[in-house]
């Protein structure tokens, strides 16, 4: 494909947060298997998190890089370091939350910077940035958009605006059917994103959807990380009845091939990468089930305890990621979230690791059988890519959507139970249904039948990105439609 002189040089700017700086690495990875230079924006206090990948990737002579450009903080009245969504540790940030989108704002300026100055031929900038279309638009770049979800979830947020069936019903648990949208999709308006439920007047969130939607219409397409085979539905839809151009790509974290790639993914991680596979190959396959939450969502010290009580009686193996640190500024935090002697009492059975984990190297493994998720696409992806079924604990942005496809299209997974949308901390779930969902995709013969078909998809998702595959081609098509742009 391009190279030499034709080579293409796209820049790559994800949302300052792990659940889109992640898959945007992997995509400029994927990128570079094409002949592409690629180049990651981010600003210093991510840089240290992505860099990890991309170093190793140029010391192989691939042409990545990162590209770094100052975060704001002062002027936004941030506290100094906070430059990534996962400083959120509570509903209580809300403003903290909202100043820091606003600073987001404010990366427009330095990224023009940047374009001006190596004049790239594309840039692939997040839904978040919808000012991006413009800035590239100034230097006759095109602009592609990464949402970040599936296409399902980019249909439902689009079948909610253009129809508004939650206005339709009398009550916040009563169902009502996402009109055409392909299947009998139901949601309630308890499910839906608290922002999404407010009047379309004019508000603050309203007038950001409406920018994103028109720096989406506006920009060359958009990127999405999926398969055809996953969701081919919900792809022509978007294609079809909504007119949108886009390229299906994934799972683009299929390009870490080796235990090195998937080590090095992400943060650092909190465990040892070979002690937790070592802890693996110890256990039968399919015999342990991984619990994580994504780089957000952060539950109550109540809610830790109920989970932890509820693994403890479901008497399945486990590893159980808790984004909370032993240290807090050198001291010991007081764990008043796991009941007495527990770790004692998992000696050999559960490993919990407080912090970050290898999440696509443990799903990998074939200890894995069974996998937790708080329903962010990429941990969906990855537990399908990796062929388990799926017990669905959705909190907050899409994950209700995402939830719904999991369940009731794929139909590789069963609901915990959440029966309301609740910003970063969660809805409360009792251990009795903790202990009924995980037994239900461990064991049995419907937890077989899940199993059987997630491993259908992930057997789907490698084809998809090998030669010939339905993402590898239209991968290969919008680099051809990018070079033939150029000339
Ligand atoms: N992740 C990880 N280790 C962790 C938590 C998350 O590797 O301890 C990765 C996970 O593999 C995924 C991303 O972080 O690629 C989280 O994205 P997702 O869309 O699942 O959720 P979000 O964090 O955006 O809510």
């Amino acid at each position: 494909m391009a190279s030499g002189i034709c080579q293409l040089h796209i820049f790559f700017f994800p949302f300052l947060a792990h659940g889109h700086m992640i898959p945007t690495v992997d995509m400029a990875k994927l990128f570079t298997t094409r002949g592409v230079k690629a180049s990651v924006i981010t600003t210093p206090g991510n840089a240290p998190h992505l860099s990890r990948s991309i170093q190793k990737a140029s010391e192989l002579g691939i042409e990545l890089d990162v590209k770094i450009i100052k975060f704001p903080s002062a002027e936004a009245g941030l506290p100094e370091g906070w430059e990534n969504l996962d400083a959120i540790t509570n509903e209580v940030n809300r403003e903290l939350i909202v100043k820091f989108y606003m600073a987001t704002t404010k990366l427009q300026k330095p990224l023009e910077q940047l374009l001006q100055e190596h004049k790239p031929d594309c840039l692939v900038a997040d839904m978040f940035f919808p000012w991006a279309t413009d800035a590239a638009a100034k230097f006759g770049i095109p602009r592609l958009v990464f949402h970040g979800t599936s296409f399902f979830s980019l249909c439902a947020i689009k079948c909610l605006a253009l129809y508004e069936p939650h206005k339709k019903v009398s009550s916040d648990s009563e169902p009502f059917v996402m009109p055409n949208l392909p299947g009998e999709i139901k949601l309630t308006r308890n499910q839906l994103p608290d922002p999404a439920k407010q009047d379309m007047g004019d508000n603050d969130f309203s007038r950001f959807m409406k920018a994103s939607d028109d720096s989406d219409l506006r920009s060359y397409g958009v990127v999405v990380n999926s398969f055809y085979e996953l969701e081919h539905a919900y792809a022509d839809h978007y294609r079809k009845a909504l007119g949108r151009r886009a390229w299906h790509i994934g799972p683009v974290s299929l390009c870490n091939r080796n235990f090195e790639d998937k080590a090095l993914r992400g943060k650092q991680a909190s465990v040892d990468e070979q002690e937790c596979l070592k802890w693996l190959n110890s256990k039968q396959p399919n015999s342990v089930v991984y619990i994580c939450f994504g780089s957000v969502a952060n539950f109550t010290s109540a809610q830790l305890m109920e989970i932890a009580m509820g693994l403890e009686a479901s008497g399945q193996n486990f590893i159980w990621v808790v984004r909370k640190n032993k240290n807090n500024g050198g001291e010991e935090e007081k764990e008043d979230w796991l009941p007495e002697g527990f770790e004692k009492r998992m000696e050999g059975k559960g490993l919990i690791i407080r912090g970050w984990a290898p999440q696509v190297l443990i799903l990998d493994h074939e200890a894995v059988g069974g996998f937790v998720t708080h329903c962010g696409w990429n941990s969906i992806l990855e537990g399908v890519t990796a062929g388990v079924p799926l017990v669905t604990w959705p909190v907050y942005a899409e994950q209700f959507y995402n939830e719904k496809i999991v369940n009731e299209v794929l139909k590789i997974g069963i609901g915990v139970g959440i029966q309301k949308w609740c910003r970063i901390v969660g809805d409360f779930v009792k251990r009795e249904a903790i202990v009924k969902a995980v037994n239900e995709i461990m064991m049995g013969d419907r937890a077989e039948e899940m199993r059987s078909r997630a491993k259908a998809f992930g057997e789907m998702a490698k084809r998809a990105v090998e030669n010939g595959g339905s993402s590898s081609s239209n991968l290969n098509s919008l680099i051809e439609d990018l070079s033939l742009r150029r000339h």
